[in-house]
């Protein structure tokens, strides 16, 4: 048998409207460089054998120019366009991707990814097709009402938060994600890649540890937070 080959899509098609800002938050400056960078650094110094790059639509002559052409990145194989949701945008980054046994998909938009997480990715999906990676809760979590009063507190023991990299068999994914697309029913609410395998439904999605510093840039203060933490990990790698 040939080697196993690994692909990953990493995601940067969004507009990033809670971000309040006029530059799109994978493009903004955090720690001397643009967001989207620090994850396809990582990725590029990973396992991972090529990356697919998915970005907004008519972005592509513009990150081609400004973001990667001055990196020189040798793994990158395609850019892709994506579309409105999340989900259109992992299904360009999938059909852009040829050739691969697993793939791993990553929201652009977690500047924080190590190496590390994603070996535990790729190693869950190594022996059970589809592992996503989080963090068991810190908070309590409760249900809320329509009216805004708590209706439900959830055992927050069973309780994770999700993060990405998602890693599958390219063909378990593919396939979840084709039946998702048929039919637009079918797409209510599907905000990660674990989702469409689980409405799929011929596969369990196994958790493993990402980390709690993978946090995914959203708002303004979460640049605050990510630039923070980038520095620390910066002046511990030069001890
Ligand atoms: O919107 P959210 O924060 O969940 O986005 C997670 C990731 O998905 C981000 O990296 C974002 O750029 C990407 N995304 C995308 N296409 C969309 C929406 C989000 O590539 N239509």
């Amino acid at each position: 048998m040939g080697q196993t080959s690994i692909g990953a899509v990493v995601l940067a098609g969004g507009k990033g409207t809670r971000m309040n800002s006029q530059v799109q938050k994978q493009y903004l400056t955090l720690a001397g460089k643009p967001l989207i960078l620090h994850s396809l650094e990582v990725f590029e110094q990973s396992q991972v054998d090529k990356i697919v790059l998915v970005v907004g639509q008519g972005e592509k002559p513009w990150v081609d120019r400004e973001i990667l052409g001055p990196n020189g990145f040798r793994k990158i194989s395609a850019v892709a366009e994506g579309g409105r949701e999340r989900y259109h945008s992992v299904y360009a980054g999938l059909q852009a991707l040829q050739g691969c046994d697993y793939v791993l998909i990553h929201d652009g938009a977690r500047p924080l990814v190590t190496e590390e997480i994603i070996s535990r990715a790729i190693q869950g999906a190594l022996n059970y097709q589809a592992c996503v990676v989080g963090m068991p809760v810190k908070d309590t979590i409760k249900k809320a009402d329509p009216d805004g009063f708590a209706e439900e507190s959830l055992d927050r023991r069973c309780l994770w938060q999700i993060q990405t990299p998602q890693a599958f068999s390219y063909s378990l994914i593919r396939t979840a994600y084709d039946w998702i697309m048929e039919k637009e029913e079918r797409q209510a609410g599907i905000t990660d890649d674990a989702m469409a395998v689980e409405s799929y439904g011929q596969c369990g999605v196994k958790l493993a540890k990402g980390s709690y510093e993978n946090l995914k840039v959203t708002t303004p203060e979460d640049m605050v937070i990510a630039e923070a933490l980038l520095k620390k990990r910066d002046s511990l790698e030069r001890r």
